[in-house]
């Protein structure tokens, strides 16, 4: 590089403003952690009914501990739509079904508790501009629900496989919390694995108060 633009550069870094931090995140991760170029695209068709899958949910057995909030993250949206399957043409990653119940510290089923999912496709990626992997829906008269979705990928800021819910039985409070998978557990807040022909089903009973 030639001498003059060297000291350009110099006297331009040095008139440069401080970098301030941002208390705001930046919108969406660029750079994921995992490789995005040998991932599949999500079948898009669901070929799994969902009367069918819940016949693989086992009865609701609970210690009565509360499941723990965790933080919320600084990637919700709020309004979403209601909806059990998050698939979509194009989106990235390998097929997960996630089943289970709310229940109460008794371990009764709940129903009617609004669930509101959110989380990053299968490179790492959110959507901060739609509803691309996000959605609400309600646990049924048995207290369970179903979300139709992919594996989430790990992100820079993030390298642990989790999936984002608020969860809110009728009248009562919001639990905001993740969940996360057997790879890297954290307490009382980590799903069963299994594989499936062609999918991850994933088990997970909320207990709530
Ligand atoms: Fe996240």
């Amino acid at each position: 590089m030639k001498p003059y633009l060297i000291l350009g550069l110099m006297i331009l870094t040095a008139c440069a403003p401080a970098i301030v931090q941002e208390t705001i995140p930046p919108p969406a991760p660029t750079v994921p952690a995992a490789s995005p170029t040998d991932l599949p695209a999500a079948e898009t068709e669901s070929a799994t009914d969902v009367t069918n899958i819940f016949s693989a949910l086992p009865a609701p057995s609970c210690s009565g501990v509360l499941t723990p909030s965790n933080a919320e993250g600084p990637y919700y949206t709020p309004n979403t739509p209601e909806r059990t399957s998050l698939l979509e043409d194009g989106l990235r990653g390998e097929r997960l079904i996630l089943i289970g119940h709310v229940l109460n510290e008794d371990c009764k089923p709940i129903p009617d508790v609004w669930l509101d999912f959110w989380q990053a496709d299968g490179d790492g990626e959110y959507d901060n501009a739609g509803f691309t992997l996000r959605g609400h829906q309600f646990t049924d008269q048995q207290g369970r629900y179903s979300l139709e979705t992919v594996l989430p990928g790990l992100y820079s800021s993030r390298p642990i496989r989790h999936i984002h819910v608020k969860v809110q039985a009728p009248n009562g409070q919001v639990l905001t919390t993740q969940l996360y998978f057997p790879e890297q557990p954290v307490d009382n807040l980590t799903v069963q694995v299994q594989p499936k022909d062609g999918f991850q089903l994933a088990l997970f009973d909320f207990v709530i108060e």
